[in-house]
């Protein structure tokens, strides 16, 4: 194991610098060179064909058997042009990576190349190896993909890839895109709705996301000697090296070269396939580092974000680097989020969570602030489950990263404003009196973006402009957290847009009484809005006193899916039935099992097999040597002090992971699953992981370096 790890290091030392050229030095030379979008569309279509597309696309409407052979004839030979063969339906199914299964163009039984309309809008590949949770019986093996026109086509790698939702046989849902494409059409449609109230121009509201991506880079030579890295994605041991992050020198600090180079290479492919990448810099963490594009459509957006660390992976491979995507890859470090923003746009050009110098328009600001506010109050618990993995557990909470208490940060100029609103709501409105004045509404500033109030410890903090989701985990797809979000604010619009219509029906002015309904929301939604530490303990205790939920971990988190109420909220905007969530429930269990179950079969396996073994060859060393010392009277009792020690921990290690294994027996044995993420949390993750992981630590640093077999964090997160 030790020959492994010096092997490792050895690569390292002799890395030969990768060569990345650029196509153009001129981004605009070669962005979205590989993607059939409008533009292209429009290039290759006929104007009536295009237009027909277009309508489909802005309105959501399905796509006719002749139009979509028209766009099938034209992105092949777009696409032939380009020396692309084959083509596939790309879809998300639940296991949280991508899929793809290639055709090709080539029809032998014709002779020529050929891609058909149908076979661009529909595909039925064998959903028999995807995770259904119960739905796909194994008589009705079959699932489709169905184009979604509204994420462009793109080229990746030698194949044309075709966004597809992914349902069953029996149409439910077995993907992440399917739930949010309705998401979003809900939202869409509950906003415009609230608009249309005080702006009659506006047709449609798009949601936006600008996701930021966090990571790890380290060589993939060391990555691969550590097991554990291998296997599970995040060290389960691992000594602090004499250097961490307590500098706090590597954020923003330069780049290093090799990481460099792969960052532009990553940038070179994602902006060839449309991803507009815009900042990169390092993170807090050594080896840690970010990447965030300019916002677009959330759904094009999820599409994108799952794209790049596919791209990613694959480049980094190249430069003989590891991209780490796990929440928490390294104790005591930071983990890695992917923090969500998020926004509604009118097609008018307006972001409704723009503060403006127009009061008129700061009112409509203020029903869609509020609402979204009270939106998170009502299903914090739903959002909380919506970020749940066995990855994000290791960081919600772990006093970097947002606690697992949702909450919802606004910042003093806006807690102010939202305050004074519900003091003033009552006062009394004298004909030619400014409503806006007396309420203050004409005084919000437009920017809102102060920097001493970038609250950092928030998980939903308000941004100036934007929501940011902050407790979305690295690894995780955003679909999740994007779908649940715009639900719940789309169904609080609907509620508002319900009570405002009765009371203009029932002759009330249209602004008090729009003032009138956000009062209430004010009111109802307080216990949500915290401005202070979230990081703190006192925040700890303060919201258990406001009764906001804490769920700690995977397994209590995911019980808030499948409540009545979510259920409810769920079908009452076509999202997702009952059965597509408690088959989503289950799914989730049972990779937070697996998850689990992999970590203690890593821990149980380097413990007894790599780390004992080497710690037991050191302490005979020691043995031999405090023998020698005796043997010519020299005081040995320092080196007999280091043997205990040894010995304390090699047996502490045996002991541990012995009753580790006994306790794995006994819960794979329980039937519910919940029961057994439960038990798989309690009795072998939260019992045993860290307590071995000191021991063997505490080894790491008695054992000689030379033995010791595992790659080192200081090796890890230094060496490029
Ligand atoms: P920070 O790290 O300070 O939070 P960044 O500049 O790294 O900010 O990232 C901000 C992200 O927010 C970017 O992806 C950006 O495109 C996105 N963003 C900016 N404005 C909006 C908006 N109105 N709606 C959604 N996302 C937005
Ligand atoms: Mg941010």
């Amino acid at each position: 194991m030790a020959q492994l790890r010096f092997k490792a290091l050895e690569k390292v030392q002799n890395r030969k610098k990768i060569k990345v050229s650029s196509p153009s030095n001129k981004i605009s030379n070669y962005f979205e060179t590989l993607i059939f979008g409008m533009d292209q569309m429009k290039g290759t279509l006929s104007p009536s064909v295009f237009n027909k597309v277009r309508f489909a696309i802005e309105n959501r409407k399905k796509i006719d058997e002749e139009t979509a052979e028209a766009v099938a004839a034209a992105v092949r030979i777009w696409s032939m042009n380009k020396g692309i063969t084959h083509f596939t339906h790309w879809f998300q199914p639940l296991t949280g990576a991508t899929a793809e299964k290639h055709d090709a163009f080539y029809d032998p039984q014709k002779g020529i190349e050929n891609l058909k309309g149908s076979e661009l809008v529909q595909q039925e590949p064998d959903a028999s190896s995807f995770p259904s949770g119960g739905i796909r019986s194994t008589f009705e093996a079959r699932g489709y993909t169905a184009w979604d026109p509204s994420s462009p086509i793109f080229i990746y790698g030698s194949t044309l890839c075709i966004p597809t939702i992914f349902v069953s046989y029996t149409g439910e849902a077995l993907d992440y895109k399917a739930p949010l494409l309705k998401a979003l059409e809900a939202v869409d449609h509950a906003a415009t709705q609230v608009c249309k109230i005080f702006d009659r121009n506006v047709n449609n509201v798009q949601a936006s996301l600008g996701w930021e991506q966090e990571y790890f880079v380290v060589d993939k030579a060391l990555y691969d000697a550590r097991p554990d890295l291998l296997l599970a994605g995040r060290t389960v041991f691992g000594h602090n090296p004499a250097r961490g992050q307590q500098l706090d020198d590597h954020y923003f600090g330069a780049i290093p070269p090799r990481i460099y180079d792969f960052m532009k290479d990553v940038e070179i492919h994602a902006h060839q396939v449309g991803i507009p990448l815009r900042t990169r810099h390092n993170e807090v963490a050594p080896s840690q580092f970010e990447a965030a594009p300019m916002y677009g459509p959330v759904n094009v957006a999820t599409d994108q974000n799952q794209l790049l660390k596919d791209l990613m992976d694959r480049v980094a491979d190249h430069h003989g680097l590891k991209v780490l995507f796990h929440e928490k890859p390294f104790a005591g470090l930071n983990g890695s989020g992917k923090h969500n923003n998020w926004s509604l746009m009118t097609d008018t050009g307006v972001n409704l969570f723009q503060p403006t110098s127009s009061a008129r328009e700061n009112l409509m600001f203020l029903v869609f602030l509020i609402a979204t506010i009270k939106a998170v109050h009502d299903h914090a618990d739903l959002l909380r489950a919506a970020i749940a993995s066995a990855g994000n557990d290791y960081r919600l909470g772990a006093n970097e990263a947002p606690p697992a208490i949702i909450s919802v940060f606004l910042g003093s100029t806006l807690s102010g404003v939202l305050d004074e609103l519900e003091r003033n709501g009552n006062i009394k409105i004298e004909k030619g009196d400014n409503l806006y004045m007396k309420l203050g509404i004409d005084q919000i500033p437009e920017i809102i973006l102060d920097n001493t109030d970038r609250n950092r410890t928030s998980p939903f903090a308000f941004t100036g402009n934007k929501f940011e989701f902050r407790a979305v985990g690295g690894d995780s797809n955003v679909s999740n957290s994007m779908t649940v979000l715009n639900v719940i604010v789309a169904d609080q619009l609907l509620d508002f847009h319900g009570k405002l219509v009765k009371k203009i029906d029932a002759g009330d002015e249209k602004r008090l009484a729009a003032i009138e309904i956000l009062r209430d929301y004010i009111k109802l939604s307080k216990k949500i809005r915290f401005e202070g530490d979230g990081y703190s303990v006192d925040w700890e205790k303060e919201a258990k006193k406001r009764g906001l939920s804490n769920a700690r971990d995977t397994p209590r988190a995911l019980d808030f899916l499948i409540t009545e109420k979510s259920k409810s909220l769920f079908k009452r905007h076509g999202v997702l039935n009952k059965i597509e969530i408690h088959a989503r429930h289950e799914i989730m269990l049972e990779n937070y099992i697996m998850k689990v179950q992999i970590e203690a079969r890593v821990i149980g396996d380097l413990a007894l097999n790599h780390i004992i073994p080497i710690a037991i060859i050191y302490q005979n060393k020691l043995i031999q040597n405090a023998n020698g010392l005796k043997g010519l009277k020299i005081n040995a009792e320092d080196i007999i002090e280091t043997i205990q020690d040894l010995s304390n921990h090699i047996n502490m290690i045996k002991k541990l992971t012995n009753e580790m294994v006994e306790e794995r027996k006994k819960v794979n044995k329980m039937e519910d699953s919940r029961t057994r993420a439960i038990a798989y949390c309690d009795q072998v993750k939260a019992k045993y992981f860290d307590q071995i992981r000191y021991s063997v630590d505490k080894l790491e640093l008695l054992v000689d370096d030379e033995d010791w077999p595992l790659v080192k964090y200081r090796e890890l997160l230094f060496l490029r």
